[in-house]
């Protein structure tokens, strides 16, 4: 049963975010329009506002508001390190623990010719130029430790043979199908500090 095409609409738009079925966006619509006006007008401001002012940074690929994101403009981060990770929460995750004060490479996924999802895609040329011309002497691929994880570390490894860069991934405690942004700190300062060079 339909109450009016608005409201139609707006629990259409919400199923858009990840596991929220019909029931979930029903309730979520409701509970706007009942009870969270204000919050729901913060909210479509605030939506609005980063659809078309966040965009991606032209070092990192990160989430930015501006071409080059915070992380990558302070001057105190060694950009002779580059970490790769699949998403910014795996960011997150490794600035958390505390340990690393070098800089980023955030694909945005992983490698998956199932999913049509290429090199381009997730910007591995661009990674690749970045280590072949600013001087990159280690890049730590920290992927997730999942199939496409391991065989998107690998590529890259791969495409970089005979590049002077020293090529690590994080070794120890890391659960094999999990994903960092899951990882606790410590166990995620461990692995960083335990990393070893990609055997092929
Ligand atoms: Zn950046």
């Amino acid at each position: 049963m339909a109450f009016s095409p608005l409201v139609d609409e707006l629990v259409e738009s919400l199923r858009c975010l990840p596991g929220v079925g019909q029931k979930t966006a029903q309730r979520m619509a409701f509970h706007l329009l009942e009870r969270g006006r204000s919050g729901g007008e913060q909210l479509a401001d605030a939506l609005a506002r980063a659809m078309t002012g966040v965009r991606r940074c032209e070092t990192c690929q990160n989430f930015s508001d501006t071409p080059t994101c915070t992380l990558c403009q302070n001057p105190e981060r060694n950009t002779g390190t580059v970490c790769v990770v699949e998403s910014p929460s795996d960011l997150l995750a490794i600035e958390q623990a505390g340990d690393y004060r070098s800089s980023y490479f955030v694909l945005m996924g992983h490698l998956s010719p199932i999913d049509g999802v290429g090199p381009s895609d997730i910007g591995i040329d661009v990674l690749l130029r970045r280590v072949r011309e600013e001087g990159v002497t280690e890049l730590i691929l920290a992927t997730n430790p999942t199939v496409e994880g391991e065989a998107t570390a690998h590529y890259i490894a791969d495409r970089l043979d005979g590049t002077p860069v020293l090529i690590t991934r994080l070794a120890h405690g890391i659960p094999v199908g999990g994903e960092l942004g899951y990882v606790d700190g410590f166990t995620l300062t461990h692995a960083f500090r335990g990393r070893k060079p990609l055997a092929d």
